[in-house]
């Protein structure tokens, strides 16, 4: 029976029997655990419709055997049970940077300087104020403030910034740091995650970005990012910041070195954590995955990993991020690294939110991604797809769009703006 969901679920999830595949036997290599498992399609996507959690197994399965129109009918119709109606959310903010000096040595970063570098810097209060200024007068409300790994900047350096950007500025807000971030400090300063994410919020800290997943694989971790912290430790930051109510959102970096089951098994942990999540905590207010960017990357050079992630792949993996993820409500298309059309694209494949317009942008840029938009582009953008775009903040509530609102004056030469 192909329609029999729970009741609470509309009727649209039916599932019409033309779209689905037949079971039949994967060809997997030995030694692996479905060699013999008889999946089916159909019955996967009606499971995923019902909110059930699929194996990371099941996941590769529908991933590698579904076809791209049964992937976005699922997530589109995920998203109608999360995100009822027809608004594409979309915000006004900036990423600066706290510091370019990092000791980590992600192979996919061009942001980063070693310490002692002659480009090496750490922003001061007055190009703060100027940065910010600057964001008020294009709408925005708030800094995603992220750096490096200084060695020398500990828990004082970011309580003693926060402290002081929200007392000259009182409306802004941070959505600063990030797993790596708290846990580089919490060594440097032998305390707990927990302790030093407590005292970041009190110093106010608002909200915690997804940042620095990748691919929570400790294989893929050894590889890429080695100086980084560990898959768990990245999830134990975040299980601390649901602990002290701080939201939170999720993020993964995939087509490099990672195989499609490290990428489900990327999904499974998400959402393991998300469950763990106090009742009263919104924990991961949302999920962004986007292809990892390659232009002159030590991992391009080394390893030989190139952006190989077509678009068909990316609207493929934005439906698998909505099956895969039925705790998480909002899912947002990485319009900044796969471009307008494609991320019009995931709109109808899952996708309720088109992220930032991102005043500021030069840890993912630095490593080739070119696409800009301004605040009427973007809406444009969301309109030409067939919705209807809405500002929002970070705790996903709409706000009104600002009177007099300045747009952006964009570079058309190095950028692709639309
Ligand atoms: S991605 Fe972040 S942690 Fe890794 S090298 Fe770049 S700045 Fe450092």
């Amino acid at each position: 029976m192909l329609c029999a969901f729970p009741p609470t679920l509309p009727s649209l999830f039916c599932f019409p029997k033309k779209y689905v595949g037949s079971p039949f036997r994967r060809k997997h290599p030995a030694g692996t655990d479905f060699r013999r498992t008889i999946m089916n399609i159909s019955d996967l996507l009606h499971r995923a419709l019902r909110l059930e959690w699929l194996t990371p197994e099941e996941g590769v399965f529908l991933f590698e055997n579904a076809s791209t129109a049964e992937l976005m009918h699922v997530g589109n119709a995920m998203r109608q049970y999360h995100v009822p109606g027809n608004v594409v959310t979309w915000i006004i903010d900036r990423n600066s940077n706290t510091t370019n000096v990092c000791i980590a040595n992600c192979k996919f970063c061009n942001f980063y300087r070693r310490p002692g570098h002659e480009e090496s810097y750490i922003t001061t209060m007055e190009e703060y104020r100027v940065k910010i200024e600057e964001t008020f007068r294009l709408g925005g409300e708030q800094l995603l403030l992220q750096g490096g790994h200084h060695p020398d900047l500990g828990l004082q350096f970011y309580a003693d910034l926060f402290r002081q950007l929200k007392s000259e500025f009182p409306n802004l807000k941070l959505h600063a740091l990030g797993p790596p971030e708290i846990a580089h400090v919490a060594k440097l300063e032998g305390m707990s995650h927990y302790d030093v994410l407590k005292e970041l919020k009190a110093a106010g800290l608002d909200s915690l970005p997804g940042a620095g997943a990748e691919i929570l694989s400790d294989r893929v971790r050894r590889l890429i990012s080695k100086g980084k912290c560990g898959g768990e430790e990245w999830l134990d930051v975040m299980r601390a910041a649901h602990q002290l109510r701080l939201t939170t959102s999720a993020t993964m970096m995939f087509g490099h070195i990672e195989t499609n089951l490290e990428r489900m098994e990327h999904f499974a942990a998400i959402r393991q954590v998300q469950s763990e999540k106090p009742a009263d905590a919104k924990g991961f207010l949302a999920f962004i995955p986007w292809p990892f960017q390659d232009e002159d990357t030590i991992l391009k050079k080394l390893k030989r990993a190139r952006n190989a992630v077509t678009g068909d792949e990316y609207v493929r993996m934005i439906a698998m991020s909505r099956i895969m993820l039925p705790n998480v409500v909002n899912i947002q298309a990485s319009w900044l690294t796969v471009g307008k059309q494609v991320a019009q694209v995931c709109l109808h494949a899952g996708a309720n939110d088109f992220g930032s317009i991102m005043i500021e942008e030069n840890v993912v840029s630095a490593a080739g991604a070119r696409f800009r938009f301004t605040a009427d582009g973007i809406q444009q953008a969301i309109r030409e797809a067939g919705y209807v775009p809405q500002l929002r903040n970070q705790q996903y509530e709409f706000r009104e769009l600002p009177e007099n609102i300045v747009q952006q004056e964009l570079d058309r030469v190095a950028m692709v703006v639309d």
